[in-house]
């Protein structure tokens, strides 16, 4: 784990990074590694090289190292268990956790931290449809083409600025994220609820940040730095292609298309706000081809190098009984891991993303959190921005949150937990996974399909290929270091990243009984 200059070989930056993370998770992990036999830690993950190295990550202190023969011969001790972590030679592996005492208990540690940020009192993320109305007829959207016209009533929106102001006195911070339908066809309710929410923070010493995501379609610069004024930092943008693809994908309910507006209305705001976008591309076997045109058109439009620009990729998932049409296009998750692997190389060497970073508790979001509330125009509440279009997973009304928040179908959110589903328990990757997402356990009777039901996200899948990636940027490996037959994250047919669910799994024993709808 050194070069010559007797450091870890990945960058002097890419180490310190490392080891700040290893440093600041060993603290949260409050268990010390004093003596007594040394363990491979479970979540560990080794990719080997052509030549006999390896590069080795941790998904849960996200350290990162390239190992050499030494090193490998050092991990084989461990893994025969010949070592003790008071052993010198383990040093740099037990400061990036790679290798822990044998008697450390890393899952309960992992489900105690994972835990402490869903239940964390001090911190709220509320989801806000202002309008379930939409400007677009999107092939894959649950919506359909009857669309709702709604929008939030003053009733509802005095109810929950009144549940807004009593909750900030307990607060640290809010995060709210504006959804819909398109939110910015309701852009009144968006300022004055925003004017509200953030008078109440600011009285109640409480920080505020707020998300958007929209099809970008009324993101012109005047609504882009209102929004930035009443704190939304990030807009979520869908482009599915370049014009032709996107615009037979994501045109406007008379059929018009939208893709050369919405990259006007991008080029302005990036161009002259601090506002970051975040362009997701959702790809299926149908624009899978034109996704690199669409990489092409976004470097040759100026977006490539901008500090507040970046796309990503999700596969287009037929979640739910309502978007079910879109399942025959849909990639088995293997084929997409593979694909999307290759996209994210593409879109780093265009400029177009930063280096993939395996996240931390991606799947923590606001459904399995205490406080974390879904609101409707009507005013009903929800946990999860999959169960909006089923009005009978509501958990109640913003007119009483307490109610809500007792009920039983709330409940079923918050007792859900991954590590009481075998596969996810025993997942190397479940720091980063955390579950991925808690819908396709607690409401899987409403799913359909591979991609709509089985939740392992695509790091499951790709995690050597980003990880090699990574690396090959930051000038660690090149690309010869790649060893076809051992080095990718399938490899002899299984999985370096453990076990994948399948149908069977979901069934497993610890999942939930099922809340059907009423
Ligand atoms: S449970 Fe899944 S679908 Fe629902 S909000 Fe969380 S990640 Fe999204
Ligand atoms: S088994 Fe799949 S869903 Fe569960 S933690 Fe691992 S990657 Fe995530």
């Amino acid at each position: 784990m050194r070069n010559s200059e007797g450091e870890t070989q990945l960058s002097r930056r890419e180490a310190a990074i490392a080891m700040r993370a290893a440093v600041r998770q060993s603290a949260q992990l409050a268990l010390g590694d004093g003596g007594g036999p040394a363990a491979p830690s479970r979540y560990t993950i080794i990719i080997p090289l052509i030549g006999g190295g390896a590069l080795v990550y941790h998904t849960y202190t996200q350290a990162f190292a390239r190992l050499d023969a030494a090193d490998l011969a050092v991990w084989d001790r461990v893994e025969q268990g010949e070592m003790d972590v008071s052993d010198p030679a383990l040093a740099p592996f037990l400061s990036g956790g790679f290798v822990v005492s044998a008697a450390r208990d890393e899952r309960a540690e992992v489900a105690r931290q994972l835990d402490r940020a869903r239940f964390d009192p001090s911190s709220m993320i509320l989801t806000i449809a202002p309008t379930m109305g939409c400007n677009f007829a999107c092939a894959y959207c649950f919506q359909g083409l009857d669309k709702p016209t709604g929008r939030m009533s003053p009733e509802t929106t005095d109810a929950l600025c009144d549940y807004v102001a009593d909750k900030a006195e307990g607060l640290r911070h809010l995060h709210v994220t504006w959804y819909g339908g398109e939110p910015l066809m309701n852009r009144p309710a968006i300022y004055a609820l925003s004017d509200r929410m953030i008078e109440s923070c600011r009285e109640n010493n409480c920080g505020y940040s707020a998300f958007i995501v929209t099809n970008g379609y009324f993101l012109d610069l005047t609504t882009a730095q209102e929004l930035f004024r009443r704190g939304v930092r990030t807009a979520q943008v869908t482009l599915d292609g370049s014009a032709n693809a996107h615009d037979a994908r994501r045109h406007l309910l008379s059929g018009k298309p939208t893709y050369q507006r919405i990259c006007d209305n991008l080029g302005e705001v990036v161009e002259h706000t601090d506002m970051h976008i975040a362009i997701r591309v959702n790809v299926d076997t149908t624009n899978g081809d034109d996704v690199l045109g669409l990489l092409d058109d976004l470097k040759a439009k100026g977006f490539a190098g901008r500090r507040n620009f970046a796309v990503y990729f999700a596969p287009v998932e037929a979640i739910t009984d309502a978007c079910a049409s879109c399942d025959p296009d849909s990639f088995a998750k293997t084929d997409y891991g593979q694909w999307e692997a290759d996209l994210y190389r593409a879109a780093f060497e265009r400029g177009l993303c930063a280096l993939p970073q395996p996240p931390v508790f991606h799947g923590n979001c606001g459904a399995v959190r205490k406080n974390g509330l879904v609101v409707l125009p009507d005013g009903a509440l929800h946990k999860c921005w999959d169960t909006v279009q089923t009005p009978s997973l509501a958990i109640g009304n913003v007119r009483d949150v307490t109610a809500a928040e007792a009920s039983p179908r709330s409940q079923a959110w918050l007792q859900w937990s991954p590590f009481d589903n075998p596969v996810c328990s025993e997942c190397p990757i479940l720091p980063s996974c955390a579950g991925a997402c808690a819908f396709k356990f607690v409401h899987r009777e409403q799913t359909h399909g591979e991609a709509g039901g089985l939740p392992c996200p695509s790091w499951k899948f790709n995690l050597a290929e980003r990880l090699f990636l990574r690396a090959e940027k930051m000038g660690v490996v090149s690309p010869d270091d790649w060893d076809p037959v051992l080095s990718p994250t399938r490899a002899d047919a299984a999985l370096k990243t453990g076990a994948r669910h399948t149908f069977a799994s979901m069934d497993a024993a610890g999942a939930p009984a099922l809340l059907p709808a009423e």
